[in-house]
């Protein structure tokens, strides 16, 4: 059964494909993007103007693609934030103990992320390897006593012998913060591992009084939260290292060759003085639904989402200041349209339903999904999500990196609707920089949904390879990812071809996709 599906599949988008204008299709994906990542629009930050006009946008494009109303009244569900605005002229970190206090330079030295007041914390500084607890491989980085009472200071990134998706869950906040919290730690100071930094500190810099949100509706009431939480500049890193006998030289060399990481008390105290203003805030996610067309199916629902929130407005770098976000994620949105566009085209009928969703609060920690995820306003049971989250086509799509290919059998789909475009599946090939739980897949993952992301693939050392990494250094979160950058038009409408075959594939099989027996994430299931 499943064999003669595929072959009649193939004939079906072989046909369509080769009769694909790409430059027209590419133009009219780059409009969404346009309109998305216009400087009036201000960087989409939720709750603010330039969000809610995107909002629109999205609403009357899904109308277009004639996606009926997913929400429940209309195409808006709203989500309820609670923003946390540091005041760092009220706060204050100090060095104490062995010697002369150090005052911390914030900016420089550390950046504050905690969303809490903290008042009256002076407390020893533990350096806890990855401070990651991981219990399915064995390995722990917070036994023993030391940890109680303590700040647990911590390498970013996680031992080399250890799966990629894994660590990935066990270093996202939520299990990080429950397994510290367990420790006893009161505290946490994360080194970013210079080798993995996405972002330069000078642009974390930059970005750090940039509001955090949590989501207020009390069903996501953290369990587990650290009350005092910075990031330290690795540069800086022996300030917290001094008299202990160790430095930030030798715990990098031994995290990059691979070596366990040290456990040690170090000489210094730390005291932490957070000031921090809350407000409410209301913001929405953006459904549409093409409803299935089997009786039964059609009460299953496979997702496919982007996140519509960027960053706003920060400090003006060279006289710009707006975060535009053109490919973080007005490109994801363009290509969710673009999609519900082809299906209504095509006038494409899938068994099982499909919900097209833009989600809000994504740059806030996958806010605006979790709430989807936990309160779906999608027929029946949730099947998949397919989300697209900055795939950067920066170059001619030969090459498709897949963030979840081998934990389900939405991989194999992947495959063969690559193929048939000729194009090459490739596993993430960054595993350390954990982006399988830094998009919007991860919120339904942790709910048993099966998920995958993708990335414009390349070949090491190919000049592909250099754009793509010289555009997380110039681009990534920076105002340059803006309407003036190259992108490949083509290249993205072929990728867009792409994931309608995957969609058309999934809603269509006899049976909804299953994790493989050996996935990590399996445990999540019902
Ligand atoms: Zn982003």
């Amino acid at each position: 059964m499943r064999a003669s599906f595929g072959l009649t599949f193939f004939l079906v988008a072989a046909g369509a494909l080769a009769s694909t204008n790409w430059d027209a299709a590419g133009n009219s994906w780059w409009a969404h993007v346009q309109f998305l990542a216009d400087d009036k629009l201000e960087g989409r930050n939720v709750g603010s103007a330039g969000y809610e006009t995107a909002a629109d946008y999205v609403v009357s494009e899904f109308q277009h693609a004639g996606l009926e109303a997913g929400a429940k009244d209309g195409y808006s569900q709203s989500v309820g934030f609670t923003k946390a605005t540091l005041d760092e002229a009220k706060s204050k970190l100090t060095l104490t103990g062995g010697g002369m206090p150090l005052e911390v330079k914030l900016g420089d030295d550390a950046l504050i992320t905690s969303s809490m007041n903290v008042a009256g914390v002076d407390a020893p500084l533990v350096f806890a390897g990855y401070g990651l607890d991981i219990p399915e491989a064995n390995y722990s980085d917070l036994k023993g006593e030391g940890l109680k009472g303590a700040i647990a200071v911590y390498l970013a990134g996680g031992p080399v012998n250890i799966a990629t998706e894994l660590k990935s869950h066990h270093s996202s906040g939520s299990e990080r913060a429950a397994a510290m919290k367990a420790a006893g730690v009161i505290g946490t100071i994360s080194i970013p591992n210079p080798r993995s930094m996405d972002i330069p500190w000078a642009r974390q810099s930059a970005n750090r009084l940039l509001p955090r949100m949590s989501l207020s509706d009390p069903a996501f009431a953290p369990q587990a939260a650290i009350e005092f939480t910075a990031t330290w500049n690795p540069e800086k890193a022996d300030l917290l290292f001094e008299g202990s006998g160790h430095s930030i030289q030798e715990i990098l060399s031994a995290a990059d060759s691979g070596q366990p990481l040290p456990h040690f008390r170090l000489s210094r105290l730390l005291e932490a003085r957070v000031a921090v203003t809350q407000e409410k805030v209301e913001s929405r996610n953006i459904v549409g639904l093409r409803p299935g067309s089997d009786p039964s199916l059609k009460n299953q629902s496979v997702i496919i989402s982007a996140h519509l929130d960027h960053l706003g407005v920060g400090e003006k770098i060279n006289g710009d200041g707006i975060f535009n976000g053109a490919m973080d994620d007005a490109s994801g949105i363009a290509s969710v349209i673009e999609i519900a566009r082809t299906l209504k085209a095509g006038k494409v009928k899938t068994k099982r339903s499909v919900v097209f969703l833009a989600v809000t609060g994504e740059e806030k920690g996958l806010l605006g999904s979790n709430y989807f995820a936990q309160f779906p306003t999608a027929p029946g049971r949730l099947v998949a999500d397919i989300n697209m989250d900055m795939f950067l086509p920066l170059f001619p799509l030969r090459y498709l990196e897949v963030q979840g290919l081998n934990e389900s059998t939405l991989g194999d789909d992947i495959r063969v609707a690559a193929k048939t475009a000729n194009v090459i599946v490739q596993a993430d090939k960054d595993p350390n920089a954990n982006r399988f739980i830094r998009s919007d897949q991860y919120s339904f993952i942790r709910r048993g949904v099966p998920a995958l992301a993708f990335k414009f693939g390349w070949l090491p050392g190919s000049p592909e390879e250099k754009i793509y990494r010289d555009w997380y250094r110039d681009r990534y979160h920076a105002v340059g990812d803006d309407l003036s950058q190259p992108v490949d038009l083509k290249a993205a409408a072929q990728f867009d071809a792409i994931l309608v075959s995957l969609i058309e594939r999934i809603a269509n099989a006899p049976q909804a996709p299953q994790w493989k027996p050996d996935s990590f994430f399996r445990q999540f299931a019902k």
